[in-house]
């Protein structure tokens, strides 16, 4: 399949993947871009040879260049570069794949040359949901989901023409690391017990919320958005397997689910291949010998991110940007050290408590919550 394709976020976890995905499909690396680690980018680039690289990073970028000096590649740096690889003509395809809040900018800049967007980076639906959907409308750019979670669903809606026979979205959740664990025993976590994940090689963001559910709730407002769906559509169940990736409920009580082993690299392709599915790299699901498959309620006395989200799912406006806010000032507190596990869902509940959310927010609106929301937990 010949696809152009800017990956941004290219060095971090969904990135490498989204590379081994583009080669092994035959598809083209037109521009990479990444925050600052100069050593992967410099192996990437010498490896798939895109025409552009960004680092965010200024002085990263200049060690780039410096480094890069025997290739005809562009090298790019700072927001401007990350912008430049965003919206680069070559590039058809675009995977949004930078964590956080910053990565709002750059998808929204691909989606206004009306790429099709492969979007990983699920805080650009909890804070814009909305705004970004509409420009995607305008715009003419496709998005389609990256999260194995989102994927699935997309999967088991695509038969679906109306939405209202679906009954409800089930998204589900492995339980994270610390399954099975009461508040007492939480109360004692370290950042390097949070950063041993069993699952998944991911970065240290998305290790925390996956270990606090935040994540999960997260989640659940992607999908509300994604699939313009009420939050309270929408039920997480607990999956310790993580062989079904996400069901849907229809009104004559069928579920539909979807299954794989886990394993990024699908959901990743089909993402870049939709409506064709090909062979590629991910690995088979043996379903003779993965056991049984469990289901369960997620213990949001433990884990008070997942209601938390739940809430400000309901609430709508920028709850999902001062949520979002939060969390992301309170884990980057967590893994330096200063605060306990306990503390990132107090910190998130008191900004939840202190700022009012705004209904049908502007992208101020949006841009001061945030900014509100990280003043807030301090
Ligand atoms: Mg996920």
């Amino acid at each position: 399949m010949s696809r152009k394709i800017t990956v941004l976020g290219s060095t971090g976890s969904v990135g490498r993947q989204s590379l081994e995905v583009i080669a092994a499909c035959g598809m083209e690396a037109a521009a990479l871009a990444a925050n600052s680690n100069v050593r992967l980018m410099e192996e990437q680039v010498r490896k798939h040879r895109p025409a552009l690289a960004a680092l965010a990073d200024e002085k990263a970028a200049a060690d780039l260049r410096v480094r890069l000096a025997d290739t005809s590649v562009r090298v790019a740096g700072g927001l401007e570069g990350v912008l430049e690889a965003a919206t680069f003509g070559r590039a058809d395809t675009v995977i949004a794949a930078l964590v956080g809040m910053a990565g709002l900018r750059p998808t929204l800049a691909s989606i206004r040359e009306g790429k099709r967007v492969c979007l990983a980076n699920k805080e650009t639906l909890v804070c814009a949901g909305p705004l970004v959907l509409e420009e995607a409308i305008d715009y003419g750019a496709k998005i389609y989901p990256v999260d194995s979670e989102h994927s699935a669903l997309f999967q088991c809606l695509e038969a679906n023409r109306d939405r209202g026979e679906v009954k409800r979205l089930i998204l589900t959740c492995s339980g994270g690391p610390f399954y099975g664990k009461k508040r007492e025993e939480l109360a004692r976590i370290t950042v390097a017990d949070a950063l041993k994940h069993p699952n998944w090689s991911m970065g240290a963001k998305i290790t925390v919320d996956s270990a606090t559910l935040m994540n999960k709730g997260l989640e659940v407002m992607e999908a509300m958005h994604l699939y313009r769906m009420p939050a309270e559509k929408i039920s997480v169940v607990v999956h310790r397997e993580s062989i079904i990736h996400s069901l849907v409920e229809y009104c004559d009580n069928a579920m539909i689910a979807q299954l794989g082993a886990p394993d990024m690299r699908l959901p990743i392709q089909y993402a870049l291949t939709y409506p064709e599915r090909v062979p590629g790299p991910s690995i088979p699901l043996d379903l003779w010998n993965c056991g049984p498959l469990t289901f369960g309620t997620p213990d949001m006395t433990a884990f008070p991110c997942l209601a938390l989200a739940l809430e400000a799912a309901k609430t709508g406006g920028t709850a999902g940007a001062i949520l979002n806010g939060a969390n992301e000032g309170a884990v980057a507190q967590f893994l330096a050290g200063k605060i306990g596990f306990l503390d990132i869902p107090a910190k998130v509940e008191k900004a939840l408590s202190q700022i009012k959310a705004v209904q049908n927010p502007s992208m101020q609106d949006i841009l001061d919550a945030d900014q509100a929301a990280r003043e807030a937990v301090g």
